[in-house]
């Protein structure tokens, strides 16, 4: 393909190629990545059509599965207090905000869910935004600008890739969980910039392990740096009450600038947080472009989250059948061989086969037997590190956990050589 054309190019010059999205080389990148699926023979894995609530099992057409594909990790997506929570929400205020909260005014709903989670959290206080990604995006982009650098984890999720890529910061990733890496970059840039943000996940969704934040935390403080958290994966599922990395190593809350997280998953909702100081989120509820121009979270999302806070916090034996299913399943897998990676102290087990052709063909017989597991290739991970990847959830039952990892090991070794 041509070269793109430079901003001062006339539209007259660019290449035929940039005329219609249809024409576009990446378009035909992508239909040729579809077509080596399609001709596998193995099921379509994407998009497909559950019949109910998605929780340890599910039914697609008329047949139930058991799930390790849905980050409903505490069950709470589907439970009768929440869904009573939503019903009354809709009657109450309708289905959406309608504007922007800082014009079109706040719902007492959204004010309480904000001070749960904050509560929940530890913090002073907590914005919300419509989607996790989102806020990722907008918060990083507003935070550092041009002369200012992100460090940021290899493994980094992509809307911490898209915020830098908005803010025009400068951007190094360090070696996944590398504080002596992450260290070298401080060392040789702190003073080049005028703010240095290092960005680290609480759980890492791909290889299912912790950020080191005890030695993240020091280095930020021996740097001068900012650091920035994404609990998506870590908030509701790690730690004694389920309240993330901070509680898991015991952190002090305020040395971390931003705490980040989604509703997504365990809070059963749709949406991103952003936790801090009282200072730090006054001035966001200001001026974030993403939260100031952008409708608020709608009433069903809100309830939904805040019934789903409170229930975290009232039953805590959600989070600890979750950490117990979670060990089982993992130690099972490496008692029978599986290479599991790093995965430690999350509920995301990952089985890595390396060759993306094998991990669909796995990924197609569990199906076959009623187990589902995302099939996770390039460039979601890096060439020749394509996996399986199971989430667990506190209602997966022993058997099940029993029965799926002997299916997967049966699987994995007939697919061997
Ligand atoms: N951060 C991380 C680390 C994630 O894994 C995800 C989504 N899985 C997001 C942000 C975005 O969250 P959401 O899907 O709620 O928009």
């Amino acid at each position: 393909p041509a070269p793109p054309p430079s901003h001062g190019a006339r539209a007259a010059e660019w290449p035929a190629d940039a005329a219609s999205v249809d024409d576009f080389p990446e378009v035909a990148v992508f239909e040729q990545r579809l077509d080596t699926v399609l001709a596998s023979g193995a099921a379509f894995p994407y998009f497909r059509v559950h019949e109910g609530t998605v929780r340890d099992t599910t039914v697609i057409g008329d047949r139930s599965y058991l799930s390790f594909g849905s980050y409903n990790y505490l069950g709470i997506s589907g439970h009768p207090a929440v869904n009573e929570a939503v019903h009354r929400a809709v009657e109450r205020y309708g289905t959406s905000v309608s504007a922007s909260r800082v014009l079109s005014g706040e719902r007492e709903l959204t004010v309480r869910l904000e001070r749960a989670l904050a509560d929940f959290l530890g913090l002073d206080d907590c914005l919300t935004l419509v989607s996790g990604h989102a806020t990722n995006v907008t918060a990083i982009g507003h935070l550092v600008g041009a002369g200012d650098l992100v460090l940021h984890d290899a493994l980094a999720h992509d809307s911490i890739l898209q915020g830098c890529a908005l803010s025009g910061a400068a951007r190094r990733p360090f070696a996944h969980n590398d504080a002596d890496a992450l260290e070298h970059l401080l060392r040789l840039n702190r003073s080049r910039f005028r703010r240095v943000l290092i960005v680290v996940e609480g759980a890492y969704s791909m290889d299912g392990d912790l950020a080191d934040l005890p030695a993240v935390i020091e280095l930020k403080k021996r740097y001068g740096a900012l650091l920035m958290v994404d609990e998506a994966h870590s908030i509701g599922t790690v730690g004694e009450h389920g309240r993330g990395v901070g509680e898991f190593f015991g952190v002090d809350r305020s040395d971390v600038d931003l705490w980040m997280g989604t509703l997504s998953k365990s809070f059963a909702s749709c949406g991103g947080y952003l936790g801090g100081s009282a200072r730090t989120v006054r001035w966001l509820r200001h001026t974030l472009p993403g939260f100031v121009y952008s409708v608020g979270l709608t009433p069903a999302n809100a309830a939904a989250a805040l019934a789903a806070t409170e229930l975290i916090a009232a039953e805590p034996h959600r989070v600890r059948a979750l950490r117990r299913n979670a060990a089982l399943f993992l130690r099972l897998a490496a008692a029978a061989g599986l290479a599991t990676g790093s995965s430690r102290d999350t509920p995301i087990v990952p089985v890595v086969l390396g060759d993306s052709a094998r991990t669909l063909h796995v990924a197609d017989r569990l199906f076959a037997r009623g187990v589902i597991a995302d099939p996770i290739f390039h460039p979601a991970v890096e060439e020749g590190l394509s996996r399986l990847r199971f989430f667990l959830t506190c209602e997966h039952r022993e058997d099940d956990i029993r029965r799926a990892v002997a299916a997967v090991a049966e699987e994995v070794a007939a697919s061997a050589g």
